[in-house]
């Protein structure tokens, strides 16, 4: 096994079962730190038990690093991966060819955009959405416009490398109080992906909070309508934002706009009741991880639960579809338009 991707397993595997941050930084850091070491000097500083004089390294990376050198699958892998059995694929979750929400550390997340192509590509599937935060969201490193370009730049050299795989451009948008969204229309309309969502002021009164998220969900560049609610379902939680469901829900169904249930564990929005009407009304869906480092990205499973519970099926869901059908639009006289 080659040590940096056995280092990068190891992160994958603390990050898809919760682990904070920290704990992941070491083994992301020690990657690269091997990645860019002289094959040479690994294999000596391996022989001769220097590793951990290497900056960025110490005894529990190191030994990952000498057991896969010499073949063996490292300990602390094997243990990572007997702790976290994977659950059998369900046939939503076997449909799903995509992720229409996650960040990489031009934001909040974890990880640089290549590492998180990568991760989707292992997990097999075909393209990821990009959706980093918006600049009103500051707590969050949300990208101006200029950045913003930057990142497209990258993504259309890392789309030529990384092909057929896809990164979908996107930008997860802040909707602000009066239902305006925190990017201009010009850049927006460039994006394959926009995931509209509520960040600040949730607990206004459901009234405002209905023509705040209907104004939203009736723009023409949103395509997905982020955790619905805001609502925290672990530590010391947040409750749901209150709105007409109805009234939200019916605009997405006729904008098109995706209805996203949410896979953060701790997030798991909409609550199943709202999901229900959702669901009634006739939404379209999207089952997204909003993960913010590689090893997040496999948790779809939840969400695909709460789909099937709520009888939503495949053809519901619009990470069914492959990415060149989601980001053909369609004008107004029916002919297919960039
Ligand atoms: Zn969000
Ligand atoms: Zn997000």
């Amino acid at each position: 096994m080659d040590p940096v991707t056995a280092l990068r397993q190891v992160a994958f595997e603390l990050e898809r079962s919760g682990a904070p941050t920290y704990r992941v930084r070491a083994f992301r850091r020690a990657a690269q730190v091997v990645r860019d070491l002289p094959e040479a000097e690994l294999h000596r500083r391996i022989a001769d038990g220097s590793l951990e004089a290497l900056p960025g390294i110490g005894p529990a990376t190191a030994s990952v690093v000498a057991q896969a050198a010499s073949g063996q699958q490292p300990d602390y892998l094997a243990r990572l991966l007997a702790d976290a059995p994977r659950p059998a694929r369900g046939p939503l979750r076997a449909a799903l060819r995509g992720d229409c929400h996650s960040h990489s550390d031009w934001s909040d997340g974890g990880s640089p955009p290549e590492e998180m192509a990568q991760a989707a590509q292992a997990l097999g599937h075909e393209w990821l959405a990009l959706t980093d935060h918006s600049p009103r969201l500051q707590v969050a490193n949300g990208l101006s416009a200029e950045r913003l370009e930057a990142q497209l730049q990258l993504i259309s050299g890392l789309n030529r490398e990384l092909a057929p795989f896809r990164i979908l451009t996107g930008i997860e948008v802040d909707i602000l109080e009066d239902g305006s969204l925190d990017q201009s229309d010009d850049l927006l309309g460039q994006l394959d992906m926009v995931v509209a969502s509520v960040h600040s002021k949730l607990r206004m009164p459901a009234d405002e909070m209905t023509v705040r998220m209907v104004a939203a969900a009736s723009s023409p560049h949103v395509g997905v309508l982020g955790h619905g609610t805001g609502r925290m379902i672990y530590g010391r939680g947040r409750p749901e934002s209150a709105f007409d469901p109805v009234a939200v829900f019916t605009a997405c169904r006729d904008n098109g706009v995706a209805v996203e249930i949410n896979c953060r564990p701790e997030r798991q929005d909409p609550p199943e009741r709202l999901l229900r009407i959702a669901a009634e009304i006739g939404c379209m869906f999207a089952i997204d991880t909003d993960a913010h480092a590689p090893g997040q990205l496999d948790w779809l499973d939840n969400g695909c639960e709460r789909a099937v519970q709520a009888g939503i099926g495949p053809d519901r869901v619009i990470n069914t579809r492959s990415a060149e059908q989601l980001t053909v639009r369609l004008t107004s006289s029916g002919e297919e338009a960039r």
